[in-house]
Parts: C-alpha cells; sequence; structure tokens
C-alpha cells in the first residue's frame, strides 16, 4: 500500500495534514499543496478527511514484489556475542533456525559481529551454521545500534537472506528494529513459536498478541527478509557436533563513526538472580500471600540444591519481590529441568514464560486452576502445608 496524491485535485486545504498521526505531510510553501514524506506509513487517515478525494492508497505491484522476493534466498541468525561470549540465544537460534531451513532447503547462516571474535566461528558451526558472516571492525567492539544496524544492513543487501532472526534481548531487540526499517522489511518482536509454510516459503512467527489473550500468527508475505526476535529459552540448541565446519566470509566495510561511545561497561545484575538460566526453579504467585512467606520457597530451592526464585507478575506487582524474578510475557522466558509453581494461577501471560521447562510441578488448592493443564505433576492442597513437607522430605 502506498499513498498518492493528485495535486490537480489538492485545494490545500490542510485537513490531511492536521489528521497525519506520523507527521508525513506537509504543505509546500509555493501553492499549499501536500507533499508526503517516508514517515508515512499508508493508514489512510489522511484519504478520510480529504474533502476533494484528492488522497488514494495504491495497492502496491504484488507480481513485482514476489519477483523480488523470488532473489532472497537462505536463513540467517544473529549471532549475539558480549564480551566475546557466544549468548545461550545464538545457540538456541542456531537449534530451531536448522530445523526450519532444512525445510526450506537452504543454508542456515550465522553473522558475527564484534571486534576480534573470529574464533567464535567454529562453535557457530559446531552448533548448525553452514556459514558464517563476518564483520570484524573496531566500531563493533562494545554494542551500539548504529554500526550494529549499518553492518547488518549492508550484508543483508549483499546477500539477500530470506528470513532474519535475531534475540529478543536488549542487544537483538535495539538494533534489529533499525536493520528493519532500513531494509524495507517487516519485524515480528518477541516471538514464542516459529515454523515455515514450505510452499509459499513464509516464516510463520507466533507471538502473543491482545494482552497474551491470543496467540496471533504473523506473516511476512511481500517483503524481504522476514525478520523475528525470539525470547532466550524458547528453543533449546542442537547438540554440538565437535569439528563440524563450514564457510566463513568476512566481509570488510567501511563503517561510519559511531554517534555514540561507550566510555564504561558496569554490569548491574551481578548481584541478581538469573532466573532465566536457572536448571531448578521455584515460583511463588499471589498464593503466596505476603513476602515474608517467600521465606518458605527459598527453604524449598535451597533444599533442591540452590535453585532460582520466580514470582508471577502479581507477586511482583504487590510488592512482594523484584520484577527480575518475574516469569512470564512481561517477564523471563524460561526452560528450567524442574519449574515449581506455588500458589500461581496459571493465566496465559504466566504459561507463555514457563510452559517449555521440562517438568512442572503445581501447587495449587484450586483442583480447577489452569497451571494444572501444563503441569506434568499436580498438587492439589494448601502451598503452606505441601512445600514445607516437600521441603523436609528433600532434606531428608
Ligand atoms: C499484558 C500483560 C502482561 C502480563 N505479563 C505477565 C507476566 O509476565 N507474568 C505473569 O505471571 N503474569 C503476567 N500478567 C498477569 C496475568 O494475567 C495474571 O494476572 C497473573 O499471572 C496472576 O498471577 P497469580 O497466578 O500469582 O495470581 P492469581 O491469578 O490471583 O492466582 C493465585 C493462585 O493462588 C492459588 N492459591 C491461593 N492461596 C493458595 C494456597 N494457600 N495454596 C495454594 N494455592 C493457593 C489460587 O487458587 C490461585 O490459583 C500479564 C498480564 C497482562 C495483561
Amino acid at each position: 500500500m502506498a499513498l498518492k496524491i493528485d495535486l490537480d485535485l489538492c485545494t490545500g486545504c490542510g485537513a490531511c495534514v492536521a489528521t497525519c498521526p506520523f507527521g508525513a505531510l506537509s504543505q509546500r510553501a509555493e501553492d499549499g499543496k501536500v507533499d508526503v514524506n517516508e514517515a508515512c506509513t499508508a493508514c489512510g487517515a489522511c484519504v478520510d478527511v480529504c474533502p476533494v478525494g484528492a488522497l488514494t492508497l495504491e495497492v502496491a505491484d504484488r507480481s513485482a514484489m514476489a519477483a523480488e522476493a523470488e532473489q532472497y534466498r537462505g536463513l540467517w541468525v544473529y549471532a549475539e556475542q558480549r564480551a566475546g561470549q557466544l549468548q545461550d540465544v545464538t545457540l538456541e537460534l542456531l537449534g530451531q533456525g536448522r530445523t526450519l531451513a532444512d525445510k526450506l532447503g537452504v543454508e542456515l547462516s550465522a553473522v558475527l559481529l564484534g571486534h576480534q571474535v573470529r574464533g567464535l566461528g567454529d562453535k557457530l558451526f559446531e552448533y548448525g551454521a553452514d556459514k558464517v558472516y563476518l564483520v570484524d571492525h573496531p566500531a563493533l567492539e562494545n554494542y551500539t545500534a548504529e554500526p550494529y544496524a549499518e553492518a547488518m544492513s549492508a550484508l543483508v543487501r549483499k546477500y539477500k537472506p530470506e528470513a532474519l532472526l535475531a534475540g529478543a534481548t536488549s542487544i537483538g531487540r535495539g538494533f534489529i528494529a533499525r536493520v528493519a526499517i532500513q531494509v524495507n522489511a517487516g519485524l515480528t518482536a518477541d516471538c514464542t513459536e516459529l515454523d515455515v509454510d514450505v510452499e509459499k516459503r513464509l516464516l510463520l512467527q507466533t507471538r502473543p498478541a491482545f494482552g497474551g489473550n491470543i496467540m496471533a500468527c504473523i506473516v511476512c508475505p511481500d517483503h524481504r527478509p522476514q525478520m523475528a526476535t525470539v525470547r532466550p529459552k524458547v528453543f533449546a540448541p542442537l547438540a554440538p557436533v565437535p569439528g563440524r565446519t563450514g564457510e566463513l566470509i568476512e566481509e570488510a566495510l567501511n563503517l561510519k563513526d559511531p554517534v555514540v561511545r561507550v566510555l564504561e561497561t558496569v554490569n548491574a545484575m551481578q548481584n541478581e538472580v538469573n532466573v532465566a538460566g536457572a536448571e531448578f526453579i521455584v515460583t511463588g504467585g499471589r498464593g503466596v500471600g505476603a513476602p515474608e512467606n517467600f521465606k518458605l520457597l527459598e527453604d524449598l530451592a535451597d533444599a533442591l540444591g540452590g535453585a532460582a526464585i520466580g514470582a508471577s507478575r502479581a507477586a511482583v506487582d504487590a510488592g512482594w519481590i523484584s520484577s527480575f524474578h518475574q516469569v512470564g510475557q512481561t517477564g523471563k522466558t524460561v526452560r528450567p529441568k524442574i519449574y515449581i509453581a506455588c500458589g500461581v494461577s496459571g493465566q496465559i501471560q504466566h504459561l507463555v514464560g514457563m510452559s517449555s521447562s521440562d517438568t512442572i510441578i503445581a501447587i495449587n488448592k484450586d483442583p480447577d486452576a489452569p497451571i494444572f493443564g501444563v503441569a506434568d505433576i499436580g498438587i492439589v492442597g494448601d502451598l503452606f502445608q505441601v512445600v514445607p513437607a516437600l521441603t523436609k522430605a528433600l532434606r531428608r
């Protein structure tokens, strides 16, 4: 869709300019007639208010777009690294990317951006990449959105992948949206499932919508690459194949000097729990009743040999525990070996963050609580009796 302006009909009344929510329309100084700029989203608000029908939405030539899309092949994963360490989400995306690339019959490539990070290529091959595109540049030593987006966009324009996946981390979320704008593609953020329609070569991108009350499957039929960010812990990495190799393509780019310079990096999370990476999690919901009652959960976590404490949003919103512990749609996505939910009802916004756990144990006094729908083991009972009994049994 694109906005078309018939300047012969335009009277320069300005009604459309006042209506545009994106500031995409302006009146020319010489005759007051309207110009449109690149901020236009073709929302159509101006079309409705134009009294003389000078504005229309033109349907794009889809056959030309389809022909253009045919030039794009291959599936890419952004290989996120921090301080030279590949992040787990990269390996998880390579795992799912391998499955999707095999279904489509295309190569799986990883894109590695950074400075002096060439050595990470081997691990990317071992975890499923056929190719690694490397941009090694001093401007990429510390992450800032501008040069990362510039490098990724340059690679996309040159090599034309049909799909590009990145972790929905602060880095992935931070620069991939810029890439989408720069290469004129769409982006589905925070996906919780990915699949492909092999016949139409579409990436099926599923994510919670309308406050998490529905799971929407989003497709991007016209523009390439199809781009998605995926939360950490949604997918499992493949087992590495030691010695597996592939093709490393180093791209020398002339990146602009970044406007933002990183002077110092401080790890504000070092004293905080890492719920997202924990193997065992004991989570408390509203049923826990008070902040001091989290002590019961901590005892159980301790008896399990140091489990992390999770929380539902209700517990966080009540101020019983910090938001670092929150699991769910607006909290962390977790994939522990054992997830013990105590006094959590199991609303969809909580489930999307933990239903991939290996084993889910739910303790709830309501036998109809939705959490029992995803639990492998359900204990109907009062957590104030069940949790201490479990702790005692484990200690014994
Ligand atoms: C946009 C959006 C994003 C959201 N994001 C998140 C998110 O990231 N994470 C999240 O968790 N929620 C999220 N929510 C909120 C979510 O919809 C629920 O409100 C929330 O998960 C409920 O938390 P809860 O299960 O602790 O509380 P409740 O739904 O009130 O459930 C409490 C449960 O405790 C049980 N119980 C009470 N006393 C006991 C007892 N003594 N022993 C055993 N069981 C007991 C009750 O039977 C009940 O099932 C979001 C909502 C929206 C709209």
